[in-house]
């Protein structure tokens, strides 16, 4: 779908999957004004499809674009086209239990600008690919590194919304990190260099007895929406949840640390390097307690298997 600056979308079509057509002078390609979302589907064993909480996707598209000077879909219609796409697609939902269906819509600075400004038309596609888990590892403990070189995000900059400049700035420090053997980066605030902020695609959590602690949305990280998600199906389960600043000396102290993402669903840390200095957590030998038990709690949810009491699934 289109739409000018007036942010009203033309009706959506649906199309084979292929190459675009994009004006070299597009904002998108310039400017970077370009903003993403992730989503799966999964099969149910009854062959209905269940999506997890798309509006949820469909307003921090509505955040971000405002602060990338964009319009964009409105609630109902980025569901209605998120709906429409899994559904012109369920073929390719994988079997139950063998995977899902990744959802990636954009949206992006399409019309020419020439001079640096937000451009004057908007083009918004979804297109989706079958994936199964997003590290090697699955659900095993993977490897961290911290990184106190690299920064993912600034205050003031755009850490906290899907924006696909946040991505290019972390391409670097990954590579360097996947060429050294780790799975991805854990990148540290770039005022105090001390306090953890997120890895490359996946919030993160330290457990420390009955306290689960994950660093507050302060501007520089993605409010992910699985972090979301795992916070109130902790306290659910009568843990205690801090959303603060969290110092990296408290992965040394920590009894478990895990990730959550999209993606990532909910992936045990075995191992985090913090200079030079390797800290190894029970996950190394198995999966942490903690982490298996949110892992199993959410993905049941997700896939159909436990009773949706929130009401976070939409059923296709
Ligand atoms: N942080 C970053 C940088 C991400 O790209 C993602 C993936 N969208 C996340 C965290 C996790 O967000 P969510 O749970 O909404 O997928």
């Amino acid at each position: 779908a289109k739409c000018g600056q007036d942010g009203k979308f033309s009706d959506g079509e649906l199309v084979p999957f292929g190459p675009i057509a994009l004006n070299p002078s597009s904002g998108v390609l310039n400017y970077g004004q370009g903003l993403f979302e992730g989503l799966k589907a999964y099969r149910k064993t009854d062959d209905s499809i269940l999506l997890f909480r798309p509006e949820e996707n469909a307003l921090r598209m509505r955040t971000g674009a405002e602060r990338m000077c964009m319009p964009a879909p409105t609630v109902e219609q980025f569901v209605d086209a998120v709906k429409q796409t899994v559904l012109a697609n369920k073929r390719w939902v994988p079997p139950t239990g063998k995977g899902s269906l990744y959802i990636r819509p954009l949206l992006m600075g399409s019309g020419a600008v020439l001079g640096l400004a937000p451009a004057p038309e908007y083009t918004f596609i979804i297109f989706v690919s079958p994936v199964g888990n997003y590290f090697k590892e699955g659900l095993a403990p993977i490897n961290l590194i911290v990184e106190d070189r690299f920064h993912r995000a600034t205050p003031g900059g755009t850490g906290s919304v899907k924006t696909i400049g946040n991505y290019a700035s972390v391409l670097m420090a990954q590579k360097i990190a996947k060429e050294k053997g780790y799975s991805d980066v854990l990148y540290l605030d770039a005022v105090h260099k001390k306090y953890l902020e997120e890895v490359s695609s996946c919030n993160i959590f330290v457990v420390k007895g009955n306290v689960i602690s994950t660093p507050a949305v302060r501007g520089t990280i993605l409010p992910g929406i699985t972090r979301k998600s795992i916070i109130d199906v902790a306290l659910s389960k009568d843990f205690q949840v801090e959303e603060r600043l969290v110092s990296v000396d408290e992965l040394l102290e920590a009894d478990e640390v895990f990730c959550t993402g999209t993606a990532v669903v909910v992936s045990p840390v075995g191992s985090i390097t913090y200079q030079g200095k390797r800290i190894e957590y029970a996950g190394n030998r198995g999966v942490g307690v903690v982490s298996r038990q949110l892992y199993t709690s959410l993905t049941s949810l997700q896939m159909g298997q436990a009773e949706d009491w929130l009401g976070w699934t939409v059923q296709l």
